[in-house]
């Protein structure tokens, strides 16, 4: 079966990525070394969906600067449409600063740069893009009034929409939240949007509840190396995170995004999709990077089937 059109909306940086023992406290200077590697919510969830063998479109603003053209090369390379992003000449591309510790724990400072300057026409021409049936997917480091934009082209496009809300920013109106199909919060941006602090399935439960009085029709929250929990009005579970030795957990929430749309491209029945969004999450905190993180099809395929063996034990 074909998989339905796919395509993202959000930000790219580069990152520049600093690995040290542990991350620094205030005022204390650590030696380091640093890679630079391409990164950005938006480009790390769409590479995580081309690396699975879809062929995800991708809305975005990049700089006209040398970064810029090395960001759209990789994505190019990553397998992802570029021909919807967008090169805003005078401006320079975001960048982001992250701090990664041996314990794969991380800090993140961002530069949005042309991130920062997207407009709801931008957005609009963009929307020409997304064919009928598709799934589109788009975080929240777009200007509110962009992201706006876009879901209220919803009833027109008719798209399924999955809304990472990272970071969590305030002034998306109510009917924009209604218009979400999927909420996929981490614990933290879970706890910003309804209060409740997130530490375990039980109080998944209690948040996601919280979230879907929002208005999304149902709320996936990722919950680290605890998994995922979903709810709908009409159904709730909740899947284990898959052991595995951590080295980064650097672009883990993108990871899971771009695999849980992909997985619904793909037409896998919901708790499946949640599934191999696990799998690929997991595989993701056990390499260094963001998009260069992101696991092939194969390995995908290769990691569960070798759960599945240890689960029939
Ligand atoms: P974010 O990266 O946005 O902070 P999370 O920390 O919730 O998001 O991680 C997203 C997903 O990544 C989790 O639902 C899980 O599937 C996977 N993941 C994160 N940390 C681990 C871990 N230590 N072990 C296995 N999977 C993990």
């Amino acid at each position: 079966m074909t998989p339905r059109p796919l395509m993202f909306f959000g930000t790219t940086n580069l990152d520049l990525c600093f690995n040290v023992e542990r991350l620094p406290t205030p005022g204390e200077s650590l030696i380091g070394t640093v890679t630079r590697n391409p990164g950005g919510k938006g480009a790390n969830q769409a590479v995580a969906a081309a690396r699975l063998g879809l062929q995800p479109l991708f809305y975005t603003r990049l700089g006209c600067d040398q970064a810029g053209q090395s960001l759209l090369e990789s994505l190019r390379e990553a397998g992802v449409c570029t021909e919807a992003i967008e090169i805003a000449t005078g401006e320079v591309s975001g960048s982001a600063l992250v701090l990664v510790g041996d314990d794969g724990s991380n800090m993140i400072v961002i530069d949005p740069g042309a991130n920062l300057n997207v407009t709801p026409e931008m957005v609009e021409s963009a929307a020409q893009f997304i064919e009928r049936d598709a799934i589109v997917v788009a975080e929240m480091g777009m200007p509110i009034a962009a992201l706006s934009r876009l879901f209220e082209m919803k009833g027109e496009k008719g798209f399924e929409l999955i809304f990472n809300p990272a970071p969590v920013r305030p002034g998306l109106s109510s009917q924009a939240w209604r218009s979400v199909d999927f909420l996929t919060p981490n614990q933290a941006e879970a706890f910003e949007l309804t209060g409740i602090a997130v530490s375990d399935f039980d109080s998944a439960a209690h948040a996601a509840s919280r979230l879907l009085d929002l208005g999304p029709r149902a709320a996936l929250i990722t919950l680290g190396a605890h998994g995922a929990y979903y709810a709908d009005a009409n159904r709730s579970f909740a899947l284990r995170a898959f052991p595995v030795k951590v080295i980064d957990t650097t672009a883990a929430g993108d990871a899971f995004n771009g695999a849980f749309a992909a997985s619904l491209a793909q037409r896998l029945p919901l708790r499946e999709a949640v599934r191999k969004a696990l799998a690929v999450a997991a595989l993701c905190v056990t390499r260094r990077g963001a998009q260069n993180s992101m696991p092939s099809a194969q390995a995908v395929d290769e990691f569960l089937k070798a759960q599945t063996i240890l689960e029939l034990e």
